[in-house]
């Protein structure tokens, strides 16, 4: 079935054409690869973006639709991880890129904040630990030990961040993309690429995050591809989810749409295993959790409208890698968000291809490839 998001009207976006070399080749037209190549463009650069399918069509059309600050870790684990300059940084520069998408998104993004929640006291503590980390980093935060509306009773307390937002993810990257080519970025889809030495290009980016398993064999045993599901009801008459909520350690997110209907993500517990997979295909095991689970939300039997998967790229430390593939000159990679690629895959876009340019941040030493390597 085919996710909720793709079937929004496309949007149009002129077609501009390079002959022979580009500057840059750009592998994958999802968030990242879209957001590199207007980076690019903007900068001058000739640039080609190659999709196997269509923009949006990989992770960045088939996601929750959740866009968070942050990485994929807790924030109190990645401060203890990584240090507070670098964890501290990370989430305040995700926040500077969840200000600009809502400058480029128009009607794709609201951002009515975000609710993590516990599901038990163990969960409780651990979340817990986060909102103190963020108070005494100065990162807003809001905890709930008394939870509202239908929440109240269910979980065992909640940090609300106020500034997180909801998207529809496909519109999002498919006006992303609109504009990459309105600066002059040319679009090249339904065009597999098998071999990255053979494009026609100063310069490669690989933005393939879970996808593409092995065109960068260095990164190979570094990525691997995960696969998520989601489940999406038919609209129900009453707002029950005013925003996104998560909890399990994220194991389990949902949110309402503005047409009423409720989308819940997740489970991939139930099989963790069988869900390290790219194989783009639904399962019954996760797929009755998810309905059952769903059931409760709601209070009443879902009436279920779309059912999908989706592959992201998951790394061993849940930081993505950007930057360049040691020992492979002119080649770049930008992907591995960990299933948290909506907000920190765009700004990856961007940080790549300011890299490209010569550009240096902190970020680039966190998330550098060779960290693995
Ligand atoms: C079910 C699910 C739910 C998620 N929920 C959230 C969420 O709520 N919030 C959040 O922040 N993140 C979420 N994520 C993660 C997020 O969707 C991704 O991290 C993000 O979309 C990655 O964007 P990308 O552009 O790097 O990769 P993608 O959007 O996956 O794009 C990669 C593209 O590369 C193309 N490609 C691959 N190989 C080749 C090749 N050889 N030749 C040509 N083209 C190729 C693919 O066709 C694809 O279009 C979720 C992911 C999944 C799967």
């Amino acid at each position: 079935m085919n996710p909720y998001w793709l079937e929004d009207e496309p949007v149009p976006r002129p077609s501009p054409r390079h002959e022979g070399t580009v500057d840059v080749a750009i592998v994958g037209a999802g968030v990242t690869g879209c957001a590199a190549a207007l980076r690019l463009a903007e900068a001058g650069l000739r640039v080609r973006v190659y999709d196997e399918r269509a923009v949006a069509e990989g992770a960045s059309g088939r996601n929750g639709g959740f866009a968070l600050r942050g990485g994929a870790s807790r924030y109190d684990v990645a401060r203890d991880t990584y240090g507070v300059d670098q964890a501290r940084g990370l989430w305040n520069w995700t926040e500077r890129a969840l200000d600009r998408i809502e400058d480029l998104a128009g009607d794709a993004l609201r951002r009515p904040g975000s609710f993590r929640l516990a599901v038990d006291e163990e969960e409780r503590e651990q979340i817990r630990a986060e909102y103190e980390a963020f108070r005494e980093d100065g990162i807003e935060a809001e905890w709930f030990d008394d939870l509202p509306g239908v929440l109240a009773g269910h979980f065992e307390g909640g940090i609300l961040h106020a500034g997180d937002g909801a998207l529809q993810p496909a519109r999002w990257v498919r006006r992303l993309a609109a504009l990459a080519a309105e600066a002059g970025a040319e679009i090249r889809e339904q065009y597999l690429v098998d071999d990255v030495s053979a494009l026609d290009a100063e310069q490669v980016i690989v933005a393939t995050d879970g996808y593409g398993h092995g065109l960068v064999p260095e990164v190979a045993d570094t990525i691997w591809p995960t696969r998520g599901q989601v489940i999406v009801s038919e609209p129900i008459d009453r707002v029950l989810y005013d925003k996104p909520h998560y909890a399990r350690q994220g194991f389990d997110y949902w949110q309402q749409l503005p047409d009423g209907r409720v989308l819940l993500g997740g489970f991939r517990d139930v099989s963790i295993l069988d869900e390290l997979t790219d194989v783009e295909e639904i399962t019954p095991a996760i797929q009755a959790s998810l309905e059952q689970f769903l059931g409760e939300l709601i209070g009443e039997t879902p009436r279920i409208s779309h059912r999908w998967a989706g592959i992201f790229g998951l790394t061993q430390d849940m930081l993505p890698l950007v930057g360049r593939v040691p020992g492979r000159d002119g080649l770049w990679v930008a992907a591995g968000y960990s299933g948290h690629g909506n907000v920190l895959g765009f700004a990856c876009g961007e940080l790549v291809a300011d890299a490209l340019l010569g550009q240096t941040a902190p970020q680039l030493e966190l998330f550098d490839p060779a960290r693995f390597l």
